[in-house]
């Protein structure tokens, strides 16, 4: 449905962009529109009918230059012609937009603003968009190195959807409240010195980038995957891996503007949010900010009943609750997400069913579609700072949100015990593997498998297992960290197991003889027991002469296994002539798992 991409110079019209954005309004995807406006000398009618024999094509006319509008390859090939521009412009918010900020402009301000509050915020990248956009998380917290899981968080959330702009000024204003007011503001100061406050201000970074990339609004939604089907985008709101493509509530369809994606957390903006959350199992509260109804949306979106199975009665009243707390203060209207209609694979329904996280949807600012996902920028202050007495309030009762119906809120952590089965001793890439039995009275949430207090795997639901495969020599300590629907943590007396390396698996002959002989039986000990493998013996130079273990049961000749034991007597069985009692011999003990030649045993000849 959509022209091909310009693969020369070529203007795309007004006209055109125009239809691109219709055309979008059904996500079948388009040419993705990275457009400059370059600007060419043309002193005069001359010029310009020379560059237009060239193929380019002319967008705007100046005194001595025209304009002209191209995509990369576009511009290449304009160089290749010899032709420099002037100037090169990505395109941009339109300019009456302006005062949006784009990717790199919000990037901009959120490093200035770092920088201004080093004590208190800290800018992260948490992972990429499919297009390799890093996306950014702000942490502002009295102590923002230190992550305190005795401190609540509050994550906020936007620009799910590439055409939500809006959102993107909710986030940045949320920073600003938040850095601005610590110090000066009582309230805000106190919030920052007890919680952590998180900020993603964009997970969609090329869904924004491309609707605005045109200098014309493209109405675009989804992310920039380019489908099976040669359509692009999967919808990130119907991607999240809870009850991810059930009940009619997403499309299987590639050109969907509610395209599910071939599987649940398949884009990679979807899993950067759900590795961060996961990282981060304190966060109690969050707001994915979204427009536009001016509505407070609280899960489950994948069905119409109120208290399903996989929902707790208590919880659904702290929902109602703190929606229409929250509705107070902004005057948007609160109802369960399903009230709109089913969705399913949402980020509500993922936060709040696999991580008890009180999970709002806020769509702000408008309620109608004129000026529906393209609000004009002087309504952004009064839009993003109607919302910060919900963001203050929903970050106060992060610690426990149950006591807005009354509720103590939840303070016992769960019990932890664990259990560690493997081959001792251990040795390097030979398994371990730990099994935690956890309880709450609330619920368990999440069970953070932690190697040497590094988090290794993280587990939303039981059974809670984790298997460690060392690959370095050295203790490896495991624990197991369990945290509770609110937010309570507690973990396991760590298990610390050695592992060796291979060569360290050695055997060592102890209690030689002087002299081995039919008649003098040499004993070998093994320093560790060995368990689970078998060791072989040979000797240097090769002596094949026959021995016979007695307690491996095997007659065998130089080239010997033996079955794990913690001593082996070995007897000169036949062929050891008188004279092979004076000759040097080097005992070569080699394990099967790592044919590494261990210690040697120089067994001199006998005196
Ligand atoms: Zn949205």
């Amino acid at each position: 449905m959509h022209p091909s991409r310009p693969n020369k110079t070529v203007l795309i019209p007004i006209a055109a962009c125009i239809l691109v954005a219709m055309s979008t309004l059904t996500a079948t995807g388009g040419p993705p529109p990275v457009l400059y406006r370059v600007v060419l000398p043309a002193p005069d009618r001359a010029a310009r009918t020379a560059l237009a024999g060239q193929g380019v094509a002319i967008d705007a006319i100046g005194a001595d230059t025209v304009t002209t509008i191209v995509d990369p390859a576009g511009l290449a090939a304009l160089r290749k012609q010899g032709l420099e521009p002037l100037s090169v412009t990505p395109l941009d918010f339109p300019p009456a937009d302006s005062a949006y900020h784009n990717y790199a402009e919000m990037q901009a301000l959120l490093q200035q603003t770092a920088l201004a509050y080093a004590d208190i915020m800290r800018l992260t990248t948490v992972g990429s968009s499919l297009e390799g956009r890093p996306i950014p998380a702000v942490k502002i917290s009295d102590e923002p190195d230190v992550d305190d899981p005795n401190e609540p968080a509050v994550l906020f959330f936007a620009l799910t959807h590439g055409r939500e702009h809006l959102t993107v000024e909710m986030a940045l204003e949320i920073i600003r409240l938040f850095t601005q007011g610590y110090g000066n503001d009582p309230a805000l100061t106190n919030l920052v010195n007890t919680r952590e406050i998180w900020v993603l201000p964009n997970v969609n970074p090329d869904g924004g980038e491309y609707d605005i990339a045109a200098g014309v609004y493209q109405y675009w939604r989804k992310n920039r995957r380019v489908n099976y089907d040669g359509t692009f985008g999967v919808d990130p709101n119907r991607n999240y891996g809870y009850r991810w493509g059930c009940c009619g509530g997403s499309s299987a369809v590639p050109s969907s503007e509610t395209y599910r994606g071939p599987s649940a957390f398949s884009e990679p903006e979807t899993q950067v949010v759900r590795d961060f959350v996961l990282a981060h199992p304190d966060i109690a509260v969050a707001i994915s900010f979204h427009t536009y109804g001016e509505l407070i949306l609280y899960p489950y979106g994948y069905t119409y009943t109120d208290v399903p199975e996989d929902m707790n009665r208590d919880d659904y009243a702290v929902f109602v609750a703190l929606a229409a707390n929250l509705a107070l203060t902004n005057g948007y209207t609160p109802q369960q997400s399903s009230d709109l209609y089913i969705t399913s694979g949402d980020a509500g329904d993922w936060l709040y069913g696999a991580r008890r996280i009180f999970a709002f949807t806020f769509e702000m600012y408008p309620v109608e579609s004129n000026p529906g996902f393209y609000p004009p920028a002087d309504v952004i202050e009064r839009e993003t700072r109607r919302n910060h007495a919900a963001v203050k309030y929903l970050a106060t009762m992060a610690d426990q949100p149950r006591r807005v119906i009354g509720l103590a809120g939840d303070v016992t952590p769960p019990t932890v015990s664990m259990t560690v089965t493997a081959n001792l001793p251990l040795f390097v890439g030979q398994p371990i593997t730990a099994t935690a039995i956890v309880t709450d009275d609330v619920g368990v949430t999440l069970v953070a498998w932690q190697v040497n207090g590094q988090t290794a795997a993280l587990q939303t639901a039981g059974p809670y297992s984790f298997t460690l495969i060392p690959i370095a020599p050295g203790a490896q300590r495991l624990q197991a960290l369990a945290f509770d629907a609110a937010g309570n943590s507690w973990a396991a007396p760590p298990i610390t197991a050695t592992a060796y390396a291979a060569a360290e698996a050695s055997l060592w002959a102890q209690g030689y003889p002087d002299r081995v002989s039919r008649d003098a039986p040499l004993n070998l000990t093994f320093s560790r027991p060995i368990t689970g493998d078998s060791v072989e013996i040979a000797f240097e130079p090769p002596m094949p002469y026959l021995f016979s273990s007695k307690d491996a049961g095997k007659g065998q000749i130089a080239h010997a296994r033996f079955a794990p034991a913690a001593t082996y007597t070995l007897t000169l069985a036949s062929g050891w002539g008188p004279d092979a009692q004076l000759l040097p011999a080097q005992w070569v003990f080699t394990t099967e798992w790592a044919r590494a030649y261990l210690p040697a045993i120089v067994k001199q000849p006998g005196q």
